[in-house]
Order: structure tokens, then sequence, then C-alpha cells
């Protein structure tokens, strides 16, 4: 199956060539056909497998340019907003539509100036919802779409949502997208979709097959060592090590730091700006390590990680597909290894289970066969 198959428009067709995208993911190949013919959806597929442009090309195949604001875009987080924006325009630019990225902390007269110039609107829903609720903007979108919709209530934006909603015109159509589909969302969705038609990835698609997936056994006080061996031996360019506590966090890339690496940490204690600037730092390649709590590495798109380290396994398999989601992606291979205790093997039981993928067992290399 190729982009051509779905008869875009012309100006659309090549903006995906530009891209350089070859042949639509699996969720964009289920996706695109419902969303053409405008009905509501809800899809479900893993981080990194283009869920952006499984809802964002047939939009803008749908839209005018020349309306006023025919979609609106609701993300978690501001750097979510950015990243899909830039996407999305990447996309409808040749078409003649602008996005207008809206998120808190940035001035309302820039936002609104280019909320005036837009097609499409990416927003984060507390500024979005300060905007419709002070009558700041008034507008009548023919799309709405959800994304990243589980991270959305995860971080507690459920009322914000459902007031959105009010504001918005009945006669719509509505698309939910999230990595996971726990029952929060499912009834979400029956509130605000209407008939929705479900697309969900099977089982074995969950977690991304260019993903290989081991884990290591040691004993609770060996972590930081079999850590660092695992660092000596793999040699990652890129990683993240996901910690389930600030203080492991802190500790952790202190440890790291003096073990001569270039890590830093990410956590939700930080403050925005100083976030903000590892991310940065990261991303452009001045820090090869990132030490990060599950909450502080959300709505985090590195296109280039080659390894994510579980220092601890998450408490639920939902984390472990959001976690290793960090790597493998846009076609890229990546490795996720867990360091676990012998009584965590239920939780590796249970992941398998859940992502339907296989979890390779490993014995920590010896460090001397490693020099
Ligand atoms: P998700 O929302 O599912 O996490 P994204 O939409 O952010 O995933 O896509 C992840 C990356 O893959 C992006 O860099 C995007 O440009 C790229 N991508 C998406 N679809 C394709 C495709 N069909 N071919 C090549 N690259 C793609
Ligand atoms: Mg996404």
């Amino acid at each position: 199956m190729t982009f051509k198959d779905f008869n875009f428009k012309e100006n659309l067709q090549r903006a995906i060539e530009d891209a350089g995208f070859k042949e639509p993911s699996p969720i964009q190949q289920d996706a695109i056909p419902v969303v053409l013919s405008g009905k509501d959806m809800v899809g479900q597929a893993q981080t990194g497998t283009g869920k952006t442009a499984a809802f964002g090309l047939p939009m803008i195949n749908m839209m005018n340019g020349n309306s006023g604001v025919e979609a609106v875009v609701i993300v978690p987080t501001r750097e979510l907003a950015m990243q899909v924006s830039d996407e999305l325009f990447r996309f409808g630019k040749s078409s003649g539509m602008n996005t207008a990225t809206v998120y808190g902390g940035q001035s309302y007269n820039m936002q609104l100036r280019n909320i005036d110039r837009a097609s499409i609107i990416v927003a984060t829903p507390g500024r979005l919802i300060d905007l419709l609720k002070g009558k700041k903007i008034d507008i009548k979108p023919s799309f709405v779409v959800l994304d990243e919709a589980d991270e959305m209530l995860d971080m507690g934006f459920l009322d914000d949502i459902k007031e959105i909603f009010t504001y918005l015109p009945k006669e719509r159509q509505t698309l939910l997208f999230s990595a996971t589909m726990p029952p929060a969302i499912k009834k979400l969705a029956q509130n605000i979709l209407k008939e929705p038609e479900f697309i969900t990835v099977t089982k074995a698609e969950m977690t991304n097959s260019k993903i290989t997936q081991l884990f290591y056994v040691v004993d609770e006080y060996e972590r930081d060592d079999a850590l660092i061996r695992l660092f000596d031996f793999k040699n990652p360019e890129k990683s993240i090590i996901f910690c389930r506590t600030k203080k492991e966090v802190d500790r952790l890339s202190t440890y790291l730091v003096s073990q001569g690496h270039m890590a830093k940490g990410l956590h939700g204690d930080m403050e925005q700006r100083q976030r903000e600037e590892v991310i940065r730092s990261f991303k452009k390649g001045a820090l090869d390590v990132l030490i990060a709590t599950d909450v502080a590495a959300r709505g985090l798109d590195v296109n280039d990680v080659s390894h994510v380290f579980n220092y601890h396994l998450p408490f639920d398999s939902e984390s472990y597909v959001h976690r290793i989601g960090r790597t493998g992606r846009a076609g890229k291979e990546g490795v996720a290894i867990s360091i676990v205790t012998p009584h965590e093997f239920r939780m590796i039981q249970k992941i398998q289970h859940v992502t339907g993928g296989k979890m390779e067992a490993k014995v920590i290399p010896n460090i001397d066969s490693v020099k």
C-alpha cells in the first residue's frame, strides 16, 4: 500500500513525498480511510507509530484552507503542541494552511494574532480553555482531535477537556488517539464522540518489532553496578534511563556524571525553563543520557534514542509500553533494557502478556570480559 491509494489532493501528496514518507504505517493504513469517510474515530497505537499523520493527512485533505479555524488539536504538553504543530504545518503549508500553537506562558496577543491567520490550532487544554472562556476566540472547527488522550487524563485534564467541548459546535468530526485504552478513555470517547469506529493495533503489533527487549536479572544492591556495566558493554549512543522517583533521578544523575557520562535528570520538581533546557541539550546531543521519571518524559519526542533503560520496572505494563516507545522511532532500531530482581519476574510475565512481545533474559557481562 502507498499514500497514492488515498487519492489525496495534489499539494498534499507532494508534501508527503517531500517529507520522505514512503508507505503508510499500520495505524495510518487503518485510520486514514475512516477519517476520510467522515466518521468519528478512536485510534490506539503505540508511541512513535505515526498517529499525527494518521489524523493530520486526511484532515488536511478535507479542509478548505480559507475559512478560519477548521481544526483544533488538543495535546497534553507544550512540547507536544510544538511538535504536532510543526508536523501539520509541514503537510498543510503548500495548501495555504497555517497552524497556530497555543499553550500557557506565552503572550495572549501573539497567540491571538496567529489564530487569526490559522486553519489549524494545536493547543494544550489549559490555555485553550482560557481563550474560550474569556471569549477571546470564537471558533467553529469541523474537526476536533484529542491526541495522546491517555496522557491528558493522567495529567488531570479530564474536566478541562469536558469543558472545552461545551464551547465547540455539535456538528463536527471528533477523533481521539491514545497509546493505551484504559476504561476512563473509553468512557470519555462515549461522551464526546458519535458512534465512533474503534481502531486498535493487534497485540502482536503493540510493541514495535524494531525494538529488541532484554532484561538482566540482578540482586537489589547491584542495580547501579549493573547499569554501569551495561553502559560499558552496550555503549549506547543516546539513551534514556527511567526511574520510579525524583530522588532516584537526582541520585543516579549525580552517579552517572561521576562515572564520566554526559547525563542530566528530568523530573517534575524542576522549573519549566530548566526542563526545556535539558530537553534541548539532549536533542542536540550535548547530553547523551537523560534520566527521567515517567511523568517528566511525557510527550518527549527525540527521534534517535538508541537505548531505553528501565532502572526499575514501572508499576504497570502501560507505562512500560510508553517508556520503550521512546526508542525504535521512525523505522530505526532500538534496544530496551530492564534491570530486574528475581521477585520482579511476575511483572516481566505480565508485560509480555499485555504487549505480546518477547523479552529476552540476559546475563550481565563480567566487567573483565568487557575490558
Ligand atoms: P506517534 O504520535 O504515534 O507517537 P508521530 O506521529 O509523532 O508518532 O510519528 C513519529 C515519527 O515518525 C515522526 O517523526 C514522523 O514524522 C514519522 N512518521 C510518521 N509516519 C511516517 C511514515 N509513514 N513514514 C515515515 N515516517 C513517518
Ligand atoms: Mg503522537
